[in-house]
């Protein structure tokens, strides 16, 4: 969710992107209309040499000009793009406003152009802005332009601005309001999903190791059973030796650090080929997939020496050490066949002297 909020600059970016292609596209509205209106030049106040000089080189070359510009601001990528982008529809309003020939009436409707561009930012000020950058160029042409200077529709200029800045601001607060709702509908949608990931985990995951539960490990070997048999399965069964000694000795509290600390150690040693589960009291069960006999055995060795290994200091730098009990699943053996097995083999080694792996 927070990878959508801080993606809006992105998004303002491919606004930009559409907005000054669209300043292309009036670029070549404006470039073929002085092209298409040259034949009739000499009906209106000008001759075509008039028209030549002032539609097609003045003019399209302010809108080259114009467009350059814009161009060089959307490369540069400053923080003022936006404002930049804005100023450039506001040129172009000027320019279309300022060379209209005075028998083309209605011609003040350009001033809407940057100012409802403005409100695809959402932002009053860029409104506000949109709004002064369109009066201050409008006011110059009327008073300076001398075809405006006893126009009676001047007012209209100004009426279509300010209607326009109250439209555009309306657009803001009302874009402003659903984006408010949108993002605390977000925001509490992510939170639910967190929540339910939570509750999944907690349904999932043993609170004293963090390793997968029983309820978990049953599920992972039912699947392993019915669904991954064309490669080796092992179902490797894990107990800690006289545990019972250690709660008697230490207490239990003592005893659940030592069962969390061999918790740590599967963990440690667990990959994509090994599912790790804590069974049930100081029993752990590790479902092994896609490695050959040779290569558990040395995994499950890794598992006994590391414990082995492994100083406690609860225990007054003692170690303790585990029985390991493992069966590889033969063709028409189910989960059931297969866990017994295991346990049979477990049986094997506690009986053999405990620390070692049994099959
Ligand atoms: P062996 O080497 O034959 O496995 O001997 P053992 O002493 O480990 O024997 P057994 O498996 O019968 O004893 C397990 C003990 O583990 C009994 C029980 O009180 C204790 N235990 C079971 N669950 C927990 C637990 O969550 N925390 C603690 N501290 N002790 C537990
Ligand atoms: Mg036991
Ligand atoms: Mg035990």
């Amino acid at each position: 969710m927070i990878r959508i909020f801080q993606n809006n600059s992105q998004i303002l970016s491919d606004w930009n992107y559409k907005i000054r292609t669209v300043y292309w596209l009036i670029g070549l509205l404006i470039f073929l209309s002085s092209i298409g209106s040259w034949p009739f030049a000499t009906m209106q106040e000008h001759s075509t040499i008039q028209h030549l000089w002032k539609y097609i080189f003045v003019q399209n070359g302010l809108v080259i000009g114009i467009l350059l510009v814009a161009e060089l601001i959307y490369h540069m990528n400053t923080r003022w793009q936006d404002y930049a982008i804005i100023s450039i529809g506001s040129g172009f309003a000027a320019l279309i406003h300022g060379m209209a020939p005075i028998h083309v009436s209605g011609v003040q409707i350009v001033v809407i152009l940057p100012i409802l561009t403005s409100a695809l930012y959402f932002e009053y000020r860029k409104v506000l802005f949109a709004c002064a950058s369109t009066l201050l160029p409008y006011l110059a042409i009327i008073t300076f332009n001398s075809t405006y200077r006893f126009d009676v529709q001047k007012p209209v200029g100004y009426g279509l601005i300010l209607f326009t800045t109250i439209a555009a601001l309306g657009i803001v607060y009302r874009g402003l309001k659903i984006m408010k709702y949108e993002k605390a509908a977000l925001i509490n949608e992510e939170k639910y999903r967190l929540q339910q990931k939570a509750n999944d985990e907690a349904l999932s995951k043993d609170a004293l190791t963090g390793l997968n539960n029983h309820r978990c490990f049953q599920e992972r070997l039912q699947t392993a059973v019915n669904s991954e048999r064309d490669q080796p399965l092992h179902l490797a069964l894990i107990d800690i030796d006289n545990f019972k000694q250690v709660n008697d000795d230490y207490g239990h509290l003592t005893g659940d650090i030592v069962i969390r600390r061999i918790g740590q150690i599967l963990k440690g040693l667990t990959n994509c080929n090994c599912f790790a589960a804590r069974y049930g009291g100081e029993e752990f069960a590790v479902i092994l997939s896609g490695l050959n006999s040779a290569q558990t055995e040395e995994w499950l060795e890794e598992l006994r020496t590391r414990t082995e290994q492994t100083v406690i200091t609860e225990l007054g730098n003692q170690n303790i050490t585990v029985s390991i009990g493992c069966h590889l699943l033969e063709e028409n053996e189910d989960n059931n066949f297969l866990f017994c097995q295991a346990d049979a083999a477990l049986y094997r080694a506690k009986r053999n002297g405990k620390n070692q792996v049994a099959w």
